[in-house]
Parts: structure tokens; C-alpha cells; sequence
């Protein structure tokens, strides 16, 4: 029988999907090329929620304890209009246990 890891994968597009997959595939020995069509890699400075269900997957390739040690929890979120005026106070305490 032929190794089942004896194929080589083709990923289109280096987004969050692509290099998460690439990444994943380099931890269990898969060979893959990633195809990306954006000529070059733009900054945007920004910070990236991560929700809850979706910590499994950096637990699982080790980077959880990394991941936390630069990360903050959202425990309230508020959302306000244009001019300021609140619309909704939301309570994320649970998804700390979560
Ligand atoms: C302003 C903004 C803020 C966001 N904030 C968050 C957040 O805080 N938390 C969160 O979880 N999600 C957030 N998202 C959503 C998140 O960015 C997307 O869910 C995620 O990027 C999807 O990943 P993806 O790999 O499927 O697609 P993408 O990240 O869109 O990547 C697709 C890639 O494929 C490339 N591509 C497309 N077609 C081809 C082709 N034919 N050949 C080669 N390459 C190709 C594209 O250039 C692109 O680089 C945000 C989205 C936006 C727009």
C-alpha cells in the first residue's frame, strides 16, 4: 500500500485559510506548494479576534501558550453609531472558561 502522505497538495491563496493549511500539511510531512496571486504582502497593522472554537486549532499545533502570552481576552464589547451613542454592552465573561 502507498504512504497515504505520498502526494503533494495545491493550495490556492496564502489568506488565513491557505497558511494555516500549509502550515498543518508541514507538521504532517505533506509536500504543497501555495499559489498566491497578491504580488506582495501588505501590513495592515491591525488586531485579529479569535473566537473561542477557533483556539483549538493553534493548541494543536503548539501555539496556544504563544498565542496568550500576547494576547488580551475581550470580556465586554461595545457597540456604539457614528456618534456615539451606545447600542449594545455585551458580556463576554464566559467564554474565558469556554
Ligand atoms: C476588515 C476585516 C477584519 C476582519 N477581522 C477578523 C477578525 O478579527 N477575526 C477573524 O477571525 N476574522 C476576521 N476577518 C475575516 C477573515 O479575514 C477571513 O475570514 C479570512 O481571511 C478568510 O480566510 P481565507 O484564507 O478563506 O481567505 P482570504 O484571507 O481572503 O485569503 C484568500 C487568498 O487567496 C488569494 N487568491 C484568491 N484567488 C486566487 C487565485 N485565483 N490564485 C491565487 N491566489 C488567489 C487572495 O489574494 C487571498 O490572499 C476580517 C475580515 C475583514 C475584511
Amino acid at each position: 500500500m502507498s504512504d497515504p502522505r505520498d502526494f503533494h497538495v495545491l493550495i490556492v491563496g496564502a489568506g488565513l485559510g491557505g497558511c494555516m493549511l500549509g502550515a498543518l500539511l508541514e507538521r504532517a510531512g505533506v509536500s504543497y506548494t501555495i499559489f498566491e496571486r497578491a504580488k506582495q504582502v501588505k501590513p495592515l497593522g491591525s488586531a485579529i479576534a479569535i473566537s473561542a472554537n477557533a483556539l483549538a486549532i493553534f493548541e494543536q499545533m503548539g501555539l496556544y501558550d504563544e498565542l496568550r502570552s500576547f494576547s488580551s481576552i475581550i470580556l465586554h464589547g461595545l457597540v456604539k453609531d457614528e456618534t456615539g451613542k451606545l447600542l449594545s454592552d455585551s458580556d463576554y465573561t464566559m467564554l474565558e472558561e469556554r
